[in-house]
């Protein structure tokens, strides 16, 4: 093996409240075996806010950072409201200096306002939404405590989001596949908003938690194929206005360019993850694995970001190759695909040494992507030679 080189981490998620206004079913911070936010406090306090300023300060300044993210997560952030929203990036930017800091929010959107909205205008503070389509596959999952649907109050953000005033810092959906729910409707609701942008995740499934749809058999690929129908309208779209996350990682990287996201590729993962009492985390959603699956047994008021660079879970978070499964290693896909999110690997008897869970549904993916491009490159090309060679007749 050769020596470890870490990379800087870029951005930190940061759980600036631990408790969440709703309660879907598939959450991996509440509804799996891992209870930890149950210790943490409700809301990251002030003078975690001040270590975590100084923490980030100290890292950008020792690796030279130009550029640093922060992104406001949780549970949901908005229950914390606008004044502490405002205190947390004003603690935050008083200590960090002589860098391009970027701020964000990822909320389930039942809070959002128009004061809210105006701050985060005001402030270039970038708002990402969750959702999973239309009324019924919304409705599907992400209910409140009391079984009631949170539609209603989406509907409203939404029309604040798509607003030109919401336009300058919306990013956004993220929406979790879910079979039951036809994908062309799921698309057609999405995008009629006009998003520059949507993930569509898998559900966070593993070996020994399958997906719906694969419990029988990891052969079948049906979330290749719902996901295939949708890229079939994307891709003929012009003009294409919504960046779709999984079509564009496996195109660019295809073409050998950077990939942008953990869940592909094999570049290092360079960000962490900051529960409310300043623990630093590798990624939360390993928490849909075992107990502590998150835990690097760190915190802010004790350890640098560089700390972080000794933990084994770390590393193999930066190291992905040498830590995938034989398989992965010696699959032709191995490049875009990168073995896999990492949750979705997990089995008790591997560890983390699996292909994805979703295995059957990347290759079909990808492989049906490349097919696409590589029929349409070698048309334009022949296209090209044709306009060539009648500029000389
Ligand atoms: S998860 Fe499957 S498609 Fe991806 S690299 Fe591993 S073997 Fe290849």
């Amino acid at each position: 093996m050769t020596e470890f080189v870490p990379k800087p981490l870029h951005s930190l998620v940061c759980k600036v409240v631990s408790r969440c206004n709703l309660n879907c079913d598939y959450c991996y911070m509440y509804q799996h075996s891992d209870r930890s936010w149950q210790q943490q406090p409700f809301k990251m306090s002030e003078a975690t806010i001040t270590q975590l300023g100084k923490r980030i300060d100290e890292h950008t300044q020792k690796h030279q950072l130009s550029e640093f993210a922060v992104i406001m997560h949780g549970g949901e952030p908005l229950l914390a409201g606008l004044e502490y929203i405002k205190t947390f990036k004003d603690i935050i930017t008083t200590n960090i200096l002589n860098i391009k800091l970027e701020f964000g929010i990822q909320t389930n959107g039942v809070l959002l306002n128009n004061e809210i909205l105006d701050f985060c205008v005001s402030n270039n503070i970038s708002i990402g939404l969750s959702m999973d389509g239309n009324r019924e596959a919304n409705d599907l999952h992400r209910l409140d405590h009391q079984g009631k649907s949170s539609f209603s109050s989406l509907e409203k953000t939404l029309e604040l989001l798509s607003s030109d005033r919401g336009r300058k810092i919306w990013t956004g959906f993220l929406c979790v596949i879910d079979l039951n729910n036809d994908p062309e409707t799921v698309y057609s609701y999405l995008s009629q908003h006009k998003p520059p942008f949507i993930d569509f995740l898998f559900p966070l499934h593993h070996h020994d938690l399958r997906p719906f749809g694969k419990e029988q058999s990891l052969d079948v690929s049906p979330y290749a194929d719902w996901l295939l129908k949708i890229f079939n309208i994307w891709y003929h779209q012009k003009p294409q206005t919504i960046k779709i996350r999984k079509f564009e990682e496996i195109i660019s990287l295809m073409l050998g360019l950077q990939g942008n996201s953990e869940e592909w590729g094999l570049d290092p993962v360079d960000f962490a993850v900051i529960e409310t009492n300043g623990d630093i985390e590798a990624v939360d959603s390993l928490k849909v694995t075992y107990p502590e699956a998150t835990k690097l047994g760190m915190n802010i008021f004790t350890h640098s970001f560089d700390d972080i660079f000794n933990s084994p879970k770390v590393i193999e978070r930066q190291e992905k190759w040498q830590y995938l499964s034989k398989n992965c290693q010696e699959c032709n896909l191995v490049k875009v695909c990168g073995g896999g999110y990492l949750p979705h690997r997990y089995s008790r008897e591997n560890y983390f040494h699996n292909p994805s869970v979703y295995c059957s549904d990347l290759k079909k993916l990808i492989t049906t992507i490349r097919r696409q491009v590589i029929e349409d490159m070698q048309t334009i090309k022949r296209k090209k030679n044709t306009e060539v060679k009648s500029n000389f007749l």
